[in-house]
C-alpha cells in the first residue's frame, strides 16, 4: 500500500475497506489505476468469522484459510448427512495481507467517513465527514449491507440472517471433534411451537483441543430474533447437550439482510454486500466478491482507458441479465422459506441435501445460471415431502406475479452457447437424451438419475428431452401454463 501523498483526484475512489471493497480496489490497482479507499478505520483484519466452501475460493485465496474441514455435516434429523465438500474458515489477517499485496503498493488508504458524492463537470466529488472533497472518475460503493451511496430497497422490508456465536473451551465436545457442522436443526430441548415460530440451528466448528466455535443461527426471518434471544437459545442448547462453555474467548453477533434485489445500475458502481451480492439462501458473499473482483476491475479498467462509461461497464460485468434473472428465482425461494413453518425447515433441508451434490452446490453458488437454478428449485420441490412442498408452493403462489415471471424468465433465458446447443448423449445412455454440459457432467459423475429428475421436476416430460426436460418441439408457453396448473392443483389454489 502506498504511503506517498496522492493528488485528491484518482481514477477510482472505493468507499469501504471490507473484504469486497479491498478485493476490488486491489484488482483495480493491479491494473495500474490510481485507487483511493476511504474507510473509517485503517487497514485491519476483517472482524467477522468468515467461512466459505473451499472450492468456491479462488486459487490464490485458498492459502488464506485458518482451517479446512473435510468432515462437514448437517443434521436435519437424528443422523448426520455428510456433505463431502471441504469447508474453510478464513484467516482474515492473511486475507487482508494478500489483498494488499495483490494491489502491488498502488493503493491509497484514507481513514475517514464518506458522507455523500455528486457528479460535476464529468468528475465525481466525494465528501468526507470533516469537509474533505476528493475527486475521482469512478466511485464504488462498497460500504456494506444497505449501501451508503446506492441504498438497497428491500421489498417488504429487510429479512435478516441473525446469529450469536462464541469461541470457547468445553469440557465435553459441543459438536463432533474434528468436524464442521454446517447446520444442526435438532432441537429436542425446545417444544414444537417454539421451533415453529423461531427456527434456529447450530453452526459449529471444532477449532483445536477443547476449543470450539458454536453459533446459534436464524437462517432468515422478518422480523428477526434479537441478540438476547439468540444468545439465550445458544446457551439453552449447550445446557441441554450437557456441554456448558468455560473460558469464553470472544462472542459475535451477526445480523444482515438476505433479500436484496438486483440493484438498478447508476452512476456510482456498487460492489459486495452494498451491491446486493449476499446469497439470499446461504448468506454467503465473501468468496463471491473475491471471484467477481477481477472481472469487474477489468471491465472498469478497459472503459476508463477508453474514456467510456466505467460505471455502466462495471454494472454489466457484475449483474449481467442471467444473474438478475437468477436473483428473481432465489428471491422467490427465499419468500417461500420465510413462510415455511419453522418446524418444517429441517425436512426442507433434508430434501435439499438429498439432491445430487452438483445440484445443491449450484443452488448455493453465487453465479449459477438461471435455468440451472430454476431446474434445481423444481427438483427441491419434487424431492420435498408434501408437508413441506405444500406450504412452499402456497407461499410461492401468494406472489403469482413474481413467481410466474421468474419461472418464465428462467425458461426463456438464453444461456451460453454450450447450453443452447445440447450435444448428443454418449452412446447407450438410457433414452438417448440430449444434455447440456452441466447435466452431462452430473450424469457422468454417477450421482444423478437425469431422467428421474427431469420427470419429477418438469411434471412428467419423458423421452427425448432437452436440458429443461422439454421435448424438442414442445410449446414452452403451454408447458409453463401446465406447470402452473400442476402447482396450483397440489397447493389447493386451483380449487
Ligand atoms: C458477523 C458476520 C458474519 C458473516 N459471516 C459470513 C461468512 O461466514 N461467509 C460469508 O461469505 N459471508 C458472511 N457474512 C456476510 C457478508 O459476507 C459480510 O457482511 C461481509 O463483510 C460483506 O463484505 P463487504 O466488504 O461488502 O462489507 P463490509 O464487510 O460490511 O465492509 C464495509 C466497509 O465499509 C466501511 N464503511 C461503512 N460506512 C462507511 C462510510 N460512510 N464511509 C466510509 N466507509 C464506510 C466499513 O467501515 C467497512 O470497511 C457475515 C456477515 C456478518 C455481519
Amino acid at each position: 500500500m502506498s504511503a506517498a501523498p496522492l493528488s485528491t483526484t484518482t481514477d477510482v475512489l472505493v468507499v469501504g475497506g471490507g473484504p469486497s471493497g479491498l478485493a476490488l480496489a486491489a484488482e483495480l490497482a493491479a491494473r495500474r489505476l490510481s485507487v483511493r479507499i476511504v474507510a473509517p478505520h485503517p487497514p485491519r483484519p476483517f472482524a467477522p468469522t468468515y467461512g466459505a466452501w473451499l472450492d468456491e475460493l479462488p486459487t490464490w485465496a485458498q492459502p488464506c484459510t485458518a482451517q479446512v474441514w473435510t468432515d462437514v455435516r448437517v443434521y436435519t434429523g437424528p443422523q448426520p448427512t455428510p456433505l463431502m465438500r471441504p469447508y474453510a474458515l478464513l484467516d482474515n489477517t492473511r486475507l487482508l495481507d494478500t489483498l494488499l499485496e495483490r494491489a502491488g503498493g498502488r493503493l491509497h488508504w484514507t481513514q475517514d467517513r464518506v458522507t455523500g458524492a455528486a457528479q460535476r463537470d464529468g468528475r465525481w466529488h466525494v465528501q468526507g465527514e470533516a469537509g474533505e472533497d476528493w475527486t475521482a472518475r469512478l466511485v464504488v460503493d462498497a460500504s456494506g449491507h444497505g449501501g451508503l451511496l446506492c441504498p438497497t430497497c428491500f421489498g417488504g422490508g429487510a429479512a435478516l440472517q441473525t446469529a450469536y456465536g462464541i469461541v470457547a473451551h468445553f469440557q465435553r465436545p459441543p459438536s463432533p471433534p474434528g468436524a464442521m457442522v454446517w447446520m444442526d436443526y435438532r432441537a429436542a430441548h425446545l417444544d414444537r411451537a417454539e421451533v415453529r415460530t423461531e427456527p434456529t440451528f447450530l453452526y459449529a466448528m471444532h477449532l483445536d483441543g477443547d476449543r470450539y466455535f458454536v453459533q446459534e443461527t436464524s437462517l432468515i426471518a422478518r422480523p428477526a430474533p434479537s441478540r438476547d434471544f439468540m444468545a439465550a437459545r445458544l446457551y439453552a442448547r449447550l445446557q441441554a447437550l450437557g456441554t456448558p462453555p468455560h473460558n469464553t474467548e470472544s462472542d459475535e453477533w451477526v445480523a444482515f439482510p438476505m433479500n436484496a434485489p438486483a440493484p438498478a445500475p447508476g452512476g456510482v458502481l456498487a460492489f459486495g454486500a452494498a451491491a446486493g451480492l449476499v446469497h439470499p439462501i446461504s448468506g454467503f458473499q465473501v468468496a463471491g466478491a473475491l471471484n467477481d473482483a477481477p472481472r469487474v476491475a477489468e471491465a472498469v479498467a478497459v472503459t476508463l482507458r477508453r474514456g467510456e462509461d466505467a460505471a455502466a461497464a462495471g454494472w454489466d460485468a457484475l449483474w449481467p441479465p442471467e444473474r438478475r434473472a437468477a436473483r428473481e428465482v432465489h428471491l422467490l425461494d427465499l419468500g417461500a422459506l420465510l413462510e415455511l413453518p419453522g418446524d418444517r425447515l429441517g425436512e426442507f433441508f433434508a430434501a435439499f441435501f438429498r439432491l445430487p451434490a452438483a445440484d445443491w452446490h449450484a443452488f448455493l453458488a453465487p453465479q449459477t445460471g438461471v435455468r440451472r437454478l430454476a431446474r434445481s428449485m423444481l427438483r427441491v420441490f419434487a424431492h420435498a415431502p408434501s408437508a413441506v412442498r405444500l406450504p412452499l408452493v402456497r407461499a410461492a403462489l401468494k406472489h403469482p406475479g413474481v413467481s410466474l415471471q421468474a419461472l418464465r424468465e428462467a425458461a426463456r433465458m438464453k444461456e451460453p452457447d454450450r447450453l443452447s446447443h445440447p450435444t448428443a448423449a454418449p452412446a447407450g445412455h438410457p433414452g438417448a437424451m440430449t444434455q447440456s454440459d452441466d447435466t452431462r457432467r452430473e450424469a457422468n459423475s454417477g450421482d444423478i438419475d437425469q431422467q428421474e429428475v427431469i420427470e419429477e421436476g418438469m411434471q412428467g416430460a419423458t423421452g427425448n428431452v432437452d436440458a429443461d426436460g422439454l421435448a424438442p418441439n414442445v410449446d414452452r408457453q403451454k408447458k409453463l401454463e401446465e406447470l402452473r396448473e400442476n402447482i396450483a392443483e397440489i397447493s389447493g389454489e386451483g380449487r
